[in-house]
């Protein structure tokens, strides 16, 4: 009987879900299928990885994903890692602003203020700045006809300090992003829905939000696995059978070869393959198909560079001057580092008793060499930001810096259109070659594997329609 063979460039989240699902298909509805992960590294897992070191738990890329967004949730679960899942601690976060912290205020979500009383005594904005965000309560709707910035949206609503000292520093921290720059349709498209229906949206935020239970402890949004993420990637890989996964496996071209492909690696091994699905970050599928005419013009999705730094110190050394998770800072305050999580306030798990683990990120949209620089120069400047608002009595018993260069796509204005019309182009030139992963539809861990389920399903498909015509 005839297999088909799959080819999964990409060992990160999104290639491991695809060769999961594929494997799960195969074995399931009785497709003779024959699925290979190419894999450049020795190490899969791509941005997920986790060091386990003397009872700490370090997350050197992602540390969770949202529960909401349910795919991540049930992978674990098809996995059985249920009694491994552990959800994070509510507390209180700040904003740095006049190098003070500040409470994030109460009823904002995602930065929209729902609350009347909270946002009008927060120190973040001057009187001018609140009056200037109530008239969103009066302003018409925005033409909705075209994509444009989140930035353009927010300021046109709000005005400029509820975007440059409250929503920029919580947004854009998911994308590293210049929010002045960040597609709105393709980021947070639910904002523009909702002007759409309430005009206003302080008063849709109001009229959606679900009410709070009465007397229950607010509930942690995100999970991560208590050995760390890197658990997902493990329990992926020992489902898959071990010849179906080739490390140290860069692909270099792709070739067309009557009905199949040629997958060529740079150490000269090739594959063949009916169906390919490209998870590398979009500048990499740019290089494996040179002669295909329809890129995206040079702007589209380029990839800001970022470095997390994680500290550990003994509990005892550190000042915390507030209960609570953490900070983030907007980009006017002229710092360094863009956030800072008191990691094991918010996850317990990863710090052993006695001892205090901190992660601090560096490198944003537009001010990315500080990640180029040595590990010291990170390291002083680091702590020159956060001894401005917490006492660190003692030296760090150790750091971690992991940089990760090129590695936050932007999904700028038109980001959703410049998807469609590759999906589109790919299709017509390269039948069977599909793309998934964090550079087109979706950052996070869970939209990575709604897009590798959306790859698999499309794959299944066309094997289908193709078993009709062979009988
Ligand atoms: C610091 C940081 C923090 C983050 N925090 C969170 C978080 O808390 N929660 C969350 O949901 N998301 C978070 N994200 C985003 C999320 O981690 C990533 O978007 C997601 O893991 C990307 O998965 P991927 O499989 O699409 O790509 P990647 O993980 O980049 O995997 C792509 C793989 O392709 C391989 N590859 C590239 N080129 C080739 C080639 N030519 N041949 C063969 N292989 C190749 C690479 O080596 C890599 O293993 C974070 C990202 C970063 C960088």
């Amino acid at each position: 009987m005839k297999k088909y063979q799959i080819a999964v460039i990409g060992g990160g989240i999104t290639g491991l879900s695809v060769a999961y699902y594929l494997h799960k298909a195969g074995k399931e509805e009785d497709i003779p299928l024959q699925v290979t992960l190419l894999e450049e590294k020795q190490r899969l897992g791509g941005k997920i990885w986790t060091e386990r070191w003397n009872g700490f738990v370090m997350e050197k890329g992602p540390d969770s994903f949202l529960e909401r967004k349910t795919s991540a949730k049930q992978l674990a679960l098809e996995l059985g890692l249920e009694d491994q899942l552990v959800r994070n601690k509510v507390g209180q976060s700040y904003i740095l602003h006049n190098n003070q912290l500040h409470l994030m205020p109460e009823g904002a979500v995602m930065g929209v203020p729902t609350q009347l009383t909270p946002f009008m005594y927060t120190q973040l904005f001057s009187l001018a700045g609140k009056l200037r965000a109530s008239l969103d309560l009066l302003l018409p709707r925005q033409k909705a006809d075209k994509d444009i910035s989140v930035g353009e949206f927010f300021r046109k609503r709000l005005g400029n300090e509820v975007v440059d000292n409250l929503i920029e520093p919580l947004l854009s921290g998911i994308y590293a992003a210049d929010l002045d720059q960040l597609s709105l349709k393709a980021t947070f498209p639910h904002f523009a829905q909702m002007e759409e229906k309430h005009r206003s949206l302080i008063l849709g935020m109001k009229k959606t939000r679900a009410p709070k239970p009465a007397q229950q402890e607010p509930k942690g949004q995100f999970l991560t696995l208590k050995n760390g993420l890197y658990t997902l990637v493990e329990a992926i890989e020992e489902q898959l059978p071990a010849d179906s996964i080739v490390r140290g496996c860069r692909i270099i071209q792709i070739k067309k070869e009557l009905s199949k492909y040629q997958l060529i690696c740079e150490d000269g091994h090739k594959f063949t393959a009916d169906f390919i699905i490209a998870t590398t970050p979009y500048p990499a599928l740019q290089q494996i198909i040179p002669t295909f005419k329809y890129f995206l013009p040079p702007k589209a999705i380029p990839a800001t560079s970022v470095a997390t730094v994680l500290m550990g110190f003994d509990e005892a050394d550190v000042d915390l001057p507030y209960e609570g998770t953490g900070f983030v800072i907007p980009r006017n305050e002229q710092t360094t580092i863009t956030a800072c999580t008191w990691t094991n306030k918010k996850w317990p798990h990863t710090a052993p008793p006695g001892m205090f683990l901190m992660r601090l990120y560096v490198g944003r949209c537009g001010d990315e060499a500080i990640v180029e620089e040595p590990d010291d120069v990170i390291l002083q400047q680091s702590l020159e930001d956060i001894k401005k608002v917490m006492k660190i009595k003692n030296k760090h018993i150790f750091y971690r810096i992991s940089r990760w260069r090129h590695s936050m796509p932007q999904y700028t204005v038109g980001h959703v259109d410049w998807v469609n019309q590759l999906e589109e182009e790919l299709a017509k030139n390269y039948p069977g070659l599909f793309v998934a992963g964090a550079s087109y539809r979706g950052i996070g861990i869970p939209d990575c594997i709604n897009q590798a389920k959306a790859a698999v399903e499309k794959v299944l498909k066309q094997i289908q329609t193709q078993a009709v015509f062979d009988y």
